[in-house]
């Protein structure tokens, strides 16, 4: 039981030292309790070790008295039991042993006792050997607590330690290192070359000489590296501050920033990637461009996507999505590994070459890489067809900085883009003005439906055997009360990017069938041709809008005809299948137009409902002097008939083209040679004349 003298009791007992006397002498035990409990302990007494190791577990003392000779258990057995106790090979023991027995005394010690006291006891000395043990104690627990946190904040940290011995060529590692880098505890030496043999070989020597160089006496009195540290399993990136101390020794701090450093890495790739494709993002090329005009001349090339919207708006982003990726990888890997490629915003790509190329070499590059381009995607087991625009900007002429020079080759890109599909363009200064007319052009075409200036002119179309017009093309002009008669070329891709194509669309085909029912209330028969725009071509409601339009006019079926090219009907040949299919239930005629130019895939052709193709006009154009493209037409008719589809030449000009087209049987010829296209009053007046002679 505890003894506690009122003037002694502090007010927080938990906060008190409290010390357990074990001695089978009760003499003994009183005193001891009286003398420590004075000098402010709370003292517990046991008579035999048994006790003792029983009050232990209850009473959580700071200090033990032991004594060693006791019956039964005597006071080595009860150290040993006491230091075999979970969490008390911490706790301080004193044992009191006989005046002079040294066997005793090193029995005492090696049985795990901190200290003794000789009996007789020298009660003054006493308090302060106990008080003492107890300071050391507390030190010594203080400095495991200290140990064990900057352990764990070491482990936290991801930091271990290093000494080298340079002269006897040692090197420690510290536990922490060790485990971190999952090595085995020991050993825990080795040389500087294990730990070089740990590090990449080329950066294996730097390591060496910087660690070499640490010296307090020079401005090198710490050195700060980084580099790797290969595991058979994984590689680590570590910072290590080494520095010499007072005995020569070099000592390095290492600490593991592996996930620091993937993560900056990772910050770093983001900041200048683009996620989807993972193509470099216009921050990289800007960068890259800048660098690179400042020193050498420079190739910037910008491509899109035509018509990339569509494609989404039929496929879905996802899809969209995909075509990009394919896009991505499809320039990427014509590059070659030469130059630069980035995305810089949705369709748009950017490709920078820095080797000296001349026009011709730029040129090439440009079409082989819209070639590959060009190639089929797969989508939702369809073969999708895209094409693109690009435009191409030179450095110094076309411009000094990143900036201009991207808008250059995107101003290019799209003067390209007016022209036609898969075509390229170099920028050209002197066509600034026609930009800045743009704006200008789009203000006029939002107008331009309201105030009527639209009109329809209609270019013949003759029977070759029986040399009769028979038919007639409907070709858009905007009479424009500035700019005179604007041809389709100049407007028709800029309505179809301002989305006014639905209602220019509609416009013209109530037109041509007003003047195509006109035609045939005067008996003349004319089979009236429109040219359908993509936009218009993908919209649910075309079929039902035409066929209204239709009924409504009052014109039989046959003599209304719809031209879609090639590449609108392969963008997603399925669903093409699909509206034509029901425009044929409809009775109407239908032609694939531009024939020859894209992909004509001779599968669908023969699936899609139609009544002609148009021959282009590029294969009419050269064929009486080049052979290739007269075996192309050649091959085109002999297909169509196969097939029982008619064929219709564009872009007759001249004579001999009439009369070869006609020897290889050819259906129907279309251009200069019979007429431009000409307004309705006097396309009456030639058609008449014509079918008259
Ligand atoms: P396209 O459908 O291939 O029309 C044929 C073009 O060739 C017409 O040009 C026509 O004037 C021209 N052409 C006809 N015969 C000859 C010839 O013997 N020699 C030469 N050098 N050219 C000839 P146009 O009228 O300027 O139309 C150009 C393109 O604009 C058309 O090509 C068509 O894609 C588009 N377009 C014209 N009208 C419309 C329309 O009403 N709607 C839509 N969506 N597009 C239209
Ligand atoms: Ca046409
Ligand atoms: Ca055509």
């Amino acid at each position: 039981m505890a003894l506690n003298t009122d003037n002694t009791a502090p007010e927080n007992l938990d906060s008190l030292t409290k010390i357990l006397v074990i001695d089978d002498e009760i003499s003994i035990r009183l005193t001891l309790s009286k003398i420590l409990t004075k000098a402010g302990y709370i003292v517990e007494q046991a008579e035999s070790g048994k006790a003792g190791l029983n009050c232990i577990a209850k009473f959580d003392p700071d200090l033990v008295l032991l004594d060693v000779v006791m019956p039964e258990m005597d006071g080595y057995d009860t150290c040993k039991a006491i230091r075999s106790l979970p969490k008390n090979n911490q706790l301080p023991v004193l044992m009191l042993t006989g005046l002079d027995d040294v066997n005793a005394i090193d029995r005492a010690f090696s049985e795990g006792a901190t200290d003794f006291i000789t009996k007789p006891i020298n009660w003054p000395l006493l308090v302060r050997r106990v008080r003492y043990a107890l300071r050391a104690s507390e030190m010594t627990k203080k400095l495991h607590t200290a140990n064990l946190r900057q352990s764990q904040a070491q482990t936290i940290a991801k930091l271990g330690f290093w000494e080298w011995n340079k002269e006897a060529n040692l090197l420690t590692w510290s536990p922490e290192l060790l485990a971190l880098f999952g090595l085995p505890l020991t050993p825990n030496q080795g040389t500087i070359e294990d730990y070089l043999a740990l590090i990449p070989d080329y950066e294996r020597q730097d390591i060496f000489n910087m660690l070499s160089s640490v010296n307090p006496q020079t401005n090198k009195q710490t050195v700060s590296l980084q580099h790797q540290i290969v595991m058979p399993n994984q590689t680590y990136m570590v910072r290590v501050y080494a520095s010499k101390n007072e005995d020569n020794l070099v000592l390095g701090v290492m600490q593991d920033i592996t996930e620091i450093h993937e993560a900056e890495a990772q910050l770093e790739y983001q900041h200048y990637h683009d996620l989807l494709t993972t193509l470099p993002n216009r921050r990289m090329f800007t960068e890259q461009l800048t660098k690179t005009v400042k020193n050498s001349a420079a190739t910037v090339i910008s491509i899109d996507i035509d018509r990339f919207h569509l494609i989404n708006d039929t496929f879905g982003s996802v899809e969209g999505d995909k075509i990009l990726q394919i896009a991505a990888s499809r320039i990427n890997g014509a590059m070659e590994g030469q130059g630069l490629v980035a995305r810089m915003a949705s369709d748009e790509f950017c490709i920078l070459l820095t080797a000296e190329m001349d026009y011709g070499a730029i040129s090439s590059f440009v079409r082989s890489i819209q070639q590959t381009l060009n190639k089929p995607c797969q989508i939702k087991e369809q073969d999708i067809h895209i094409e693109t625009s690009a435009g191409i900007a030179l450095a110094p002429q076309d411009g000094q900085d990143a900036e201009t020079l991207i808008n250059a080759a995107k101003r290019a890109r799209f003067t390209s883009k007016a022209l036609s599909s898969n075509r390229f363009a170099f920028y050209d200064s002197s066509k600034e003005t026609d930009h800045s007319q743009r704006f200008y052009l789009e203000n006029e075409l939002r107008n331009a439906l309201k105030l009527d200036q639209f009109v329809l002119f209609y270019q013949p179309q003759i029977d070759l055997k029986t040399d009769k017009i028979i038919g007639v093309e409907a070709l858009i002009r905007w009479q424009h009360p500035d700019m005179g008669l604007v041809p389709p070329i100049k407007f028709i891709p800029l309505v179809e990017e301002m989305e006014l194509i639905h209602d220019v669309g509609d416009w013209i085909y109530q037109e041509a069938l007003n003047q195509a029912k006109a035609w045939f209330d005067e008996s003349m028969n004319i089979r009236v041709g429109i040219n359908l725009s993509a936009k218009q071509f993908i919209k649910p409601e075309l079929v039902a809008n035409l066929h209204r339009a239709l009924r409504e006019s009052g014109l039989p079926a046959e003599y209304f005809d719809l031209e879609i090219t090639e590449s609108m009907a392969m963008q997603n040949p399925e669903a093409a299948l699909n509206t034509l299919n029901q425009f044929k239930e409809l009775g109407m005629t239908l032609a694939i137009d531009d024939f020859g130019t894209g992909y004509s895939s001779l599968e669908y052709l023969q699936r899609f409902p139609v009544d002609f193709v148009k021959i282009d006009r590029a294969f009419i154009k050269d064929m009486l002097t080049n052979k290739a493209d007269q075996s192309i037409v050649k091959a085109i008719i002999a297909i169509a008939n196969s097939l029982d589809l008619k064929v219709i030449a564009e872009g007759v000009e001249q004579a001999e083209e009439y009369a070869l087209l006609q020897t290889m049987g050819c259906d129907e010829v279309q251009g200069y040679y019979i007429s431009k296209p000409l307004p309705a009053p006097e396309a009456s007046a030639f058609i008449k004349h014509y079918n008259a002679k």
